[in-house]
């Protein structure tokens, strides 16, 4: 199996120090706006839903304000629902497809449950087409008690202070091409660890829970996806991103022992989406609308369980 290219920052064999890490940072660029393609979008929302500011990042608080979008009509009797996207702020689908899902779905769902959205967690991640905060920290990896990622931190005191019990909580992600040729290899250099290479799979998949797999939620969400775009075939040794299916197009994580956001609010049903935007099938849209009806077939999927068993 080959190994990543070393990468242009850093000593081989060394974990990045503090000048390193600068380094890193002074390469970035601003290449989109929080502003437009984020903020804009949720201000004629604002007719509809609560939209609570939960914080902001210290780089720059004036640009980059953190928002949870609510529905209204709450009920506590309803299950409540979680949507986080942009964790990964270069995962464009999963900020566009938060937004479109408020947009277009969530109102539709709002007698059945109540429904924060997070869409974009990581916004300077947004800006700068980046995994990582500039702290060169990834955010989903940091959802941990004292988190070293302020993106992460402020989201869980976010939802601690809702005081809300979470049912079902959908992370929205891509895995994209820049996996490989550049935030692994980035991430073995800080770390100076030794990655094998593995193959970016082509087309949507889900990662699941390893102590809550929810077989039968994640197979309601990977059909009604297929619907709209392809589902990620296992690799030749039977793995999606080295890790054996639980089942065709799933995965499975220990995300709360990994830090994960799907891991922290302790749901009983949680999923992790990753939508594949460079495949030559599909394009932004497509990777958008599976976004979308991957957190509707999820909400379907708890109503039809709900009038077999209530109060779930
Ligand atoms: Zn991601």
């Amino acid at each position: 199996m080959d190994h990543e290219q070393a990468y242009e920052i850093g000593t081989p064999g060394q974990k990045w120090t503090a000048e390193d890490k600068a380094a890193w940072l002074a390469k970035q660029t601003v290449v989109r706006t929080y502003q437009q393609e984020v903020l804009a979008k949720l201000t004629p929302l604002q007719q509809y839903f609560d939209i609570e500011q939960y914080g902001a990042l210290s780089y720059d608080p004036a640009r980059f304000p953190l928002f949870v979008v609510k529905t209204r009509d709450w009920n506590n009797a309803n299950p409540t629902i979680l949507v986080t996207g942009g964790v990964h702020g270069y995962e464009t689908s999963g900020v566009q497809g938060a937004i479109r899902f408020i947009e277009t779905q969530a109102l539709k769902y709002s007698s059945a449950f109540n429904i924060i959205v997070a869409p974009c967690v990581s916004p300077w991640g947004y800006e700068t087409i980046n995994r990582w905060n500039p702290n060169a920290i990834d955010p989903n990896r940091s959802f941990v008690k004292n988190s070293p990622a302020e993106e992460s931190a402020a989201l869980m005191q976010c939802i601690a202070d809702l005081n809300v019990t979470i049912t079902a909580h959908i992370d929205l992600h891509e895995t994209t091409d820049t996996d490989n040729s550049e935030f692994r290899p980035a991430l073995a250099a800080r770390d100076a660890v030794v990655h094998d290479n593995w193959d970016i799979p082509d087309g949507f998949y889900l990662v699941g829970d390893t102590l809550k797999p929810n077989t039968e939620f994640q197979t309601h969400i990977i059909n009604a996806v297929s619907a709209v775009t392809h589902i990620a075939p296992a690799d030749d040794s039977g793995r999606i991103i080295g890790e054996e299916l639980a089942q065709f197009g799933v995965i499975n994580y220990a995300t709360k022992a990994l830090g994960l956001c799907s891991g922290f609010s302790d749901c009983i049903y949680g999923t992790t989406t990753e939508v594949y935007p460079d495949s030559p099938l599909v394009d932004a849209e497509n990777c958008i609308q599976a976004q979308v009806i991957a957190i509707t077939s999820g909400l379907d999927y708890l109503s039809k369980i709900s009038k077999i068993v209530p109060h779930i």
